[in-house]
């Protein structure tokens, strides 16, 4: 709960840092791994955005595919997030190593992998009005 708005907070941050005050949408991409209420987020959102002073027509929370970068034969590999349980997005949120619990290199079967990506912010992009 604490972190939605702990996030929502810093992606206001980055939006105001770039000199936006007013958009027509905001996409914002979460990393599938990050165990994110995305109605809380969105909620969040809007709520800082109106304490600011921000005119931010909408808001648009979208799920970042995890990329993963085998560290013995280099092949990269993504996960469709809609197969991601809950459970295990659950386990991985609290404890980020029992990713190689649940996943292997496709190619090789190693569980040396690193997440490029994934985890936490993905990208921010704001829509102005024309
Ligand atoms: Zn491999």
């Amino acid at each position: 709960m604490v972190h939605e708005w702990a996030l929502a907070e810093s992606i206001l941050l980055y939006i105001e840092n770039q000199g936006v005050r007013r958009a027509r949408r905001v996409v914002v991409k979460i990393g599938v791994l990050q165990s994110i209420d995305r109605e809380i987020l969105e909620f969040a959102l809007r709520e800082i955005s109106r304490e600011r002073g921000l005119e931010i027509n909408e808001f648009t929370i979208l799920e970042e595919e995890p990329l993963l970068k085998c560290n013995r034969c280099g092949f990269q590999w993504s996960i469709d997030p809609s197969k991601i349980s809950e459970d295990i997005r659950e386990a991985i949120h609290f404890l980020p190593e029992s990713i190689y619990a649940y996943f292997r290199c496709p190619n090789c079967g190693s569980i040396d992998f690193e997440i490029v990506k994934g985890r936490g912010l993905g990208e921010i992009k704001v829509e102005n009005y024309e």
